[in-house]
């Protein structure tokens, strides 16, 4: 059985159908980004469409356009937004549906643009919101494509319903769109900061997982490994004294086999827990992979890692582990100073390691030294 922590059982609990097989899929990642996209868009095509209604119904008013254009500026700017998400939200690929749903955005303004007879400031205002969205949606290429879309878009509609091109703009329209010439580059900066902000915090995770064991979080073997090069070469250089410890638990196995592997993880919790609660914060402890750990000891001789490791030693002694009081866990070390002979950091570990291997041979229960 795998650590709880990596093992979500109510995850699956919730795809899986009786009969075993999954019931609605989980979605994959690209999936995912693609909704999280949508979802990005979703509020500003709300607000802008939606206030995009009154310019735009002031210079239907001056063209004294057909009722069926009054119904579709409804659907478009109340009813589209809605029906864009749930598109997108439901589509298989929510990405592809959503630079879809932008295109068709980028089509129906150059709709508008030409009913209003390029009214040019209801004009500009829809025109500069669908070109913030393309680019900060899909970049200069989706940016280029939308001002395409929407220059052929408002030339046909022109061309097809006989309008005449005013540019003009009344009082009225201008005070109509000036909030949305205000709002809505704000509306959008601060949905550009909440994404910057999620994005910075999914690196510092991502950071975490990379470089911590997800069971006990200490630093996982490969980024213990890149900290113990750069201590090899700093205190080789600043000629400071350091010392590498390696310890594996005694007769783990028999632990598990007894007592079950959530035991086993208990146990590999606390003698973590030990470790970090009698060692120094600046001694870099590393989980080195099942029940073997490793500790740098920066600025420390060999004497005093000694000395901290028997009270380890003792500690353990008296742990009581709540699941398994009657397990004692104990612990071998092997030790090895940093010497001038060591030519490289791999030559110090494989020194701590015969030094474990020592301890073992002679009977567990104890730290050696490396000679
Ligand atoms: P020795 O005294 O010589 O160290 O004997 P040992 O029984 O401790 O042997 P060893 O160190 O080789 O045992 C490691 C065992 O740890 C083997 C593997 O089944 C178990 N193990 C590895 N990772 C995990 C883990 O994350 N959780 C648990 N519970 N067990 C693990
Ligand atoms: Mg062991």
């Amino acid at each position: 059985m795998f650590p709880k922590i990596m093992n979500d059982e109510s995850f699956y609990k919730k795809t899986v159908a009786p009969g075993g097989e999954p019931a609605i899929p989980p979605p994959n990642d690209h999936q995912r980004s693609g909704l999280r996209f949508a979802r990005r868009v979703r509020l500003p095509r709300a607000v802008g469409l939606g206030w995009m209604f009154f310019p735009i119904s002031a210079a239907l008013v001056d063209q004294s356009v057909a009722g069926g254009w009054w119904l579709f500026l409804v659907g478009w700017a109340f009813v589209w937004p809605h029906l864009a998400w749930q598109l997108a939200s439901k589509a298989i690929d929510p990405l592809s549906r959503e630079i879809y749903n932008l295109k068709t955005d980028a089509i129906l303004a150059g709709v508008w643009v030409g009913v209003m007879g390029v009214n040019i400031l209801p004009s500009t205002a829809l025109l500069m919101m669908m070109c913030m969205n393309l680019m900060g949606a899909g970049g200069v290429r989706l940016f280029v494509a939308g001002i395409v879309l929407m220059l052929v878009s408002s030339l046909v509609t022109l061309q097809l319903t006989g309008i005449t091109v005013t540019f003009g703009s009344a009082q009225l329209e201008w005070w109509l769109c000036l909030p949305v010439i205000v709002m809505y580059p704000l509306l959008f900066a601060w949905v550009s900061y909440q994404t910057a902000t999620k994005l910075a915090e999914h690196k510092r995770r991502l950071q975490v997982m990379s470089t911590r064991d997800g069971m006990t979080g200490v630093y996982n073997r490969r980024h213990w490994e890149i900290l113990l090069r750069n201590e090899f070469d700093n205190c080789r250089r600043y000629n400071r004294d350091a010392t590498l410890l390696i310890i594996d638990i005694d007769h783990f196995k028999s632990i598990n086999d007894t007592w079950g592997h959530d035991v086993g993880d208990e146990a590999i919790v606390a003698l973590t827990r030990q470790l970090q609660m009698t060692l120094r914060g600046s001694d870099v402890i590393g989980r080195f992979g099942g029940d073997e750990f490793a500790v740098i000891m920066c600025g420390t001789p060999a004497e005093n890692a000694i000395a901290a490791m028997s009270r380890v030693h003792e500690k353990l002694g008296s742990l009581r582990l709540p699941c398994a009081p009657q397990v004692t866990l104990r612990i071998s070390v092997g030790i090895a100073p940093l010497t001038s002979q060591l030519g490289h950091y791999r030559e110090w570990l494989k020194s701590a390691d015969i030094a474990l291997y020592k301890a073992k041979n002679a009977g567990r229960n104890r730290t050696e030294v490396a000679a």
